[in-house]
């Protein structure tokens, strides 16, 4: 599958990302120990560089930020005295939780910061092996509410294509994400949002679903993983919605997907009115419209559950009495 964002073999079937991704991030036996060094300690009293493990290649995630640091002190962009955590969160490409700090072969890292510049962003890909991508942060991506303007960050150099792996006791599936223009969650056991899904499955519900404020799809999809009959995708937000039809292609084995059918293609980054933008047949019927969720039952059939995983702290009253038609509404 061919990555919208840079073209290349970032999207992978969820099958083959799940069946490596034990062996993707621990050191091989040569490789030297953990530097661990000091995130809070000023640049000058840090090592020049981490050398890569001789034998596996991989390097370790300090070498890599302490190589992004460096670079970023060459373009003047950070002093003697900024840090290791001033460079920036790194997101590894499949993120999934571990247990330790990773080993990152090439390609493997995508950087989200402040204070960058984009010859700095070109030169951490061309001169730093592990990074894949570099996005100036400007906040939380996407739609808070349907009032205020939708907030994209910068992808600055390299590729943003990214993928989050989501576990349940229904099984995991591979959720790729353009990260520069979706919200960052981090992957973490306790995943609380994972959680109400799983009671709701334990108590049979999850047969007829609408992930009404779906970004990239993980609730929906986990939905129908779960085994649910129907499953309806919404977001007002392009960037997620492209998003889902890539994770419904990604993820088809897994989620038993026969066919999926490309329809209207939206041009607007925001939608309003609701457009069915692609369906799937197989185990699983599902259909994935873009557009504002107050009218989406004006499209869609109202379905027994009806999820809203909002913005923290957006107000969600509308959109409730909007989807009333539904039998339960879970605000997520
Ligand atoms: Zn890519
Ligand atoms: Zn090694």
């Amino acid at each position: 599958m061919k990555c919208p964002v840079c073209g290349k073999g970032c999207i992978r079937p969820a099958s083959e990302v799940l069946a490596e991704i034990e062996q993707r991030y621990p050191a091989c036996p040569a490789c030297a120990p953990e530097t661990n060094l000091d995130k809070t300690k000023g640049a000058k009293h840090l090592p020049e560089r981490v050398l890569r493990c001789s034998s596996c290649g991989k390097a370790t995630l300090d070498g890599v930020m302490l190589d992004a640091l460096r670079l970023l002190q060459e373009f003047g962009l950070r002093d003697k005295d900024d840090t290791l955590r001033s460079v920036g969160s790194p997101l590894i490409e499949v993120g999934y939780p571990l247990a330790y700090s990773p080993r990152l072969g090439p390609k493997s890292l995508i950087i989200f910061g402040t204070r960058y510049s984009k010859e700095a962003a070109e030169a951490m890909i061309e001169q730093i092996p592990e990074i894949k991508g570099v996005i100036l942060s400007r906040g939380v991506a996407g739609i808070e509410d349907y009032e205020t303007a939708a907030r994209e960050n910068v992808l600055l150099a390299g590729c943003d294509m990214r993928a989050d792996i989501s576990q349940s006791l229904f099984g995991e599936a591979v959720i790729y994400k353009s990260q520069s223009r979706i919200h960052i969650e981090f992957s973490r056991q306790s995943a609380p949002k994972m959680r109400i899904l799983e009671q709701l499955y334990l108590q049979g519900k999850l047969r007829d679903v609408v992930d009404g404020l779906c970004g990239p799809g993980t609730l929906g999809l986990m939905c129908a993983l779960a085994g649910a009959k129907r499953v309806v995708f919404n977001d007002a937000w392009l960037a997620g919605v492209q998003n889902v039809l890539l994770n419904l292609e990604a993820n088809r084995s897994l989620l038993g997907i026969d066919e999926i059918e490309y329809l209207e293609v939206p041009k607007n980054p925001v939608g309003k009115e609701p457009v069915l933008v692609g369906r799937a047949h197989g185990s699983c019927e599902i259909e994935v419209y873009h557009g504002d969720l107050r009218r989406l039952f004006s499209r869609a059939k109202p379905a027994d559950i009806c999820l809203i995983d909002h913005f923290p702290g957006a107000k969600t009253g509308e959109m409730e009495k909007a989807c009333r038609c539904c039998n339960e509404i879970i605000i997520v």
